[in-house]
């Protein structure tokens, strides 16, 4: 079956409805890993140096709870908004793989630290609400490396060093409808762990894992077609291409009478479509049971009470509160969220300056301080109060925008305050009436021709004469203020 190109309206989704669960899993941010007091800090570190008899799965080692790490599965849960129960417990995912070395995985099975939880997120079709129906806790694999030794063959390495580290699986109900949804949702996930401090989430390091399971069924139908599994997405990018691919690739199978395999396939970026990887297990394989080395673990009603009054304000509180309180469009206050550091520079302009627009500061940093930091391709300086300096320049009518514009990019290149760059640069704009007035009649008196062709009815020689102003200035005054001016004199009947 050849791929076909994923089309906007693809005529596969006017015939097929696609059926879309996510799963999703995220590190967690700890100082230790899930069972054991190795660090977490393993980034960049020798292999197998964050190793210890109870990561490395060595007989009679017995795993103890990272208590972080069950808060930030708890702490994800309150945020969406799911139910926490009275008490839950730990059990073994037995299957065989190198990276595993104990030969099962400390995972939850019927009891998860979170349940029937639900996120809510925009999209180009309006919002949507993806119900999730759990979210639990287990623990990590080591990694497998698979390298050409110096003598040419080929071997294949494992590095514990990720082994145990604390996992948070999070999976949704079969809600998902579009392969845009699909990106959304993870976009908005990642939003909502890195806000919480659970995870940093950060795909291309592997810190977020976003895995979809996709079935088409025939409009109108409501019997689930096969769900296939798709791994290796990379980037939020892969999971809306990879998504559309499987699309339209099942929609091929199924036009064509054949039968689509239940298996796990996974997603090769540069090609551009999907591969099988194997055919799928069910959770009958893993023969779960309860884990014999861990007690059940009780949610002290007291315990969540604490955690949901440090919940910082979530992503979808403070877009509406944008929206609300600060008159800001659903389009600004979905770009600030989505940017941390454009939320924090937003925050703090307007705490310098409590008198300026939300919509002014909002501007500023969607438009300039975003496009300076692409510019950059990395993070910039901007201090807040130097542009809240700048934005009230502007507003005051000191500093046209466009020169404001020039003047940021040269604080942010410099470190210079932005009120030395106005003056250096000879931005101020001459907004005083009385030495505009003065110009003005100057250059009336100058040119009585185009004062009187302008009296005469050829009103286009007030360009002219605005023109007189602003070369007489030397560029500086505003010119919104001249144009008023001269205007108000010359209808007046004086200046000539
Ligand atoms: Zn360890």
């Amino acid at each position: 079956m050849s791929a076909l190109p994923a089309a906007a309206a693809s005529p596969a989704l006017e015939r097929y409805e696609p059926v879309i669960g996510i799963e999703v899993h995220c590190q967690l941010r700890t100082v230790s890993k899930m069972f054991c007091g190795c660090s977490t800090a393993y980034d960049g570190a020798p292999p197998n140096s964050h190793v210890c008899p109870v990561c490395l799965g060595l007989p009679g080692a017995l795993p103890v709870i990272n208590r972080q790490a069950v808060e930030h599965v708890l702490t994800t849960g309150l945020a969406i908004e799911a139910t926490i129960p009275e008490a839950t417990r730990w059990d073994r995912k037995n299957y065989f793989y190198p990276d595993l070395p104990k030969g099962y995985q400390i995972s939850q099975y019927d009891l998860p630290l979170a349940s029937m939880g639900r996120l809510a997120f925009g999209t180009s079709d309006g919002p949507v609400t993806i119900r999730i129906t759990r979210a639990h806790l287990e623990e990590d694999t080591a990694k497998l490396v698979h390298a050409t030794a110096a003598d040419g063959t080929k071997v294949s390495l494992v590095d514990f060093n990720r082994s145990g580290a604390p996992l948070m699986e999070i999976v949704t109900e079969p809600d998902v409808r579009t392969a845009e949804q699909a990106r959304r949702y993870s976009e908005e996930l990642q939003l909502l762990l890195r806000s919480i401090g659970a995870s940093e989430a950060d795909m291309e390091r592997g810190q977020m894992r976003v895995e979809a399971n996709v079935s088409l069924r025939p409009r109108g139908s409501e019997a689930f077609g096969t769900r296939v599994e798709i791994k290796n997405m990379n980037s939020f990018r892969s999971v809306e291409r990879a998504i559309e691919h499987e699309i339209e690739r099942q929609a091929a199978s199924l036009d064509a009478g054949e039968v689509v395999v239940q298996e796990t396939r996974g997603w090769h970026e540069d090609r551009g479509e999907t591969y099988r990887m194997r055919v799928k297990e069910t959770s009958d394989d893993y023969r779960y049971f309860p884990e014999p080395d861990l007690p059940p673990l009780h949610l002290d009603p007291a315990w969540l009470d604490a955690l949901r009054g440090q919940l910082p304000e979530l992503p979808a509180a403070r877009r509406e509160r944008y929206q609300v309180a600060h008159g800001l469009s659903a389009y600004d206050a979905s770009v600030l969220v989505a940017d941390p550091d454009a939320t924090r520079l937003f925050e703090a302009v307007g705490l310098v300056d409590p008198g300026l627009e939300p919509k002014q500061i909002a501007n500023w940093v969607t438009g300039e301080y975003l496009r300076l930091r692409k510019q950059a391709s990395g993070p910039i300086d901007v201090d807040p109060a130097e542009l809240a300096g700048l934005i009230r320049l502007v507003v005051d009518g000191s500093v046209s925008r466009g020169n404001a514009k020039e003047v940021l990019e040269l604080h942010v290149a410099t470190g210079e305050p932005t009120a030395a760059i106005v003056e250096a640069r000879g931005f101020r704009q001459i907004s005083d009436t009385g030495a505009l007035g003065i110009a003005v009649d100057e250059v009336l008196a100058g040119n009585p021709a185009a004062v009187a062709d302008y009296r005469a009815g050829k009103t286009q020689a007030i360009g002219f004469l605005v023109g007189q102003v602003m070369k007489a200035t030397r560029g500086q005054a505003n010119a919104a203020l001249v144009q008023a001016a001269v205007r108000r004199r010359l209808d007046a009947g004086d200046g000539a």
